[in-house]
């Protein structure tokens, strides 16, 4: 029998812990009951350097459900991302399975047992996707939206209206912790991983109780962080308008001479046209392949596993 673990990566979430631990236990609970996981299966609450009262409120809950709960606390805030980087790479040691998801419950638990039966139909990796969007705001929709389609015009593989809420096999944890890179976008990598995946759909729920932890600047240092940490296109951009501007001063010499000829330009006018549209291409054209270079010492420093062997025989 497989053992789950589910890791919750917490931030100032006095207010949700004991729901959602009840919320999860009681998961738990009935999944052991109809013997889909192992009885020893558990919740790892990993307290992001909270400063309000929710690591004693793991501490609690651990001791009253010591097999059940328990919690990694970290030194200090580190954001979403590593939080559950620390969670995952902690329980795969301890566990067959894990699945991650935020302590608000803004994500359905129920599907979890529909993401263990994909997971004992031979997938590794089960994405939760977001059916619709009616409860977040326009603006978080939106910009959600623009950020998704963006993302893939960056050519990064992800998986559309798929944020945190996903199982993942040890092996599969296993091959993401060798994944050192510290600029993290947990979505844009598990595609990476590879082996057969699967998703489960369910509809976003508005959060049970207190307010988000991901204030508009940090949503966008994270969309920027899934194009940078992704995609060296922007710089095939600029090498890109490099070449065009080269076109287009060859269009602007053309013009500057027919007008140099046919008499009515001031003096200078000629040698000074030609100088800004050839300079200015040449000069985006060096940055753009300076910028080349940059863009593979980038990807090589990353050192990310060049493949994933999954079975030899
Ligand atoms: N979180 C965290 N560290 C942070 C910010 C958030 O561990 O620095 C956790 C938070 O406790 C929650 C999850 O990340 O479990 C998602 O945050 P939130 O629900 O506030 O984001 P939203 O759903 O509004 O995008
Ligand atoms: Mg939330």
């Amino acid at each position: 029998m497989d053992k789950l673990a589910i890791v919750v990566p917490c931030y100032n979430e006095e207010e949700v812990l004991k729901i959602a631990s009840k919320a999860l236990r009681e998961v738990l609970a009935d999944l052991v009951q109809k013997g889909k996981i192992a009885e020893d299966s558990f919740i790892l609450f990993v307290n992001d350097g909270s400063r309000d009262r929710t690591w004693e409120l793991i501490e609690e809950e651990h001791s009253m459900y010591p097999a059940r709960v328990h919690g990694v606390k970290l030194a200090g805030n580190v954001g979403h991302q590593f939080a559950l980087t620390a969670g995952l790479i902690t329980a795969k040691d301890m566990s067959d399975v894990t699945i991650s998801i935020d302590a608000d419950l803004q994500d359905d638990v129920a599907v979890i047992e529909e993401m263990i039966d994909k997971f004992h139909a031979g997938n590794d990796i089960v994405y939760g996707v977001r059916r619709e969007r009616r409860t977040d705001t326009f603006f978080k929709r939106t910009t959600a939206q623009a950020f998704y389609r963006l993302m893939s015009l960056m050519g990064v593989k992800t998986v559309y209206n798929h944020a945190d809420f996903r199982l993942m096999s040890k092996r599969a944890v296993e091959e993401f912790s060798k994944y050192k890179e510290t600029n993290l976008f947990l979505r844009g990598m598990m595609p990476l991983i590879g082996y057969q995946t699967d998703s489960v759909y369910y509809d976003r729920k508005e959060r049970v109780a207190g307010e988000s932890k991901y204030p508009f600047k940090k949503m966008m240092a994270l969309a920027f962080n899934g194009i940078s940490s992704f995609s060296v296109k922007p710089i095939s951009l600029i090498l890109g308008m490099g070449l065009i501007i080269i076109f287009a001063a060859v269009l602007a010499a053309i013009y500057a001479f027919v007008s140099y000829f046919t008499g009515h330009v001031v003096q200078g006018w000629t040698s000074m046209i030609l100088s800004i549209w050839f300079l200015g291409g040449l000069q985006l054209l060096a940055i753009g392949l300076v910028g080349q270079y940059i863009g593979k010492i980038y990807i090589e420093v990353k050192q990310r596993p060049r493949y994933n062997i999954e079975k030899v025989v």
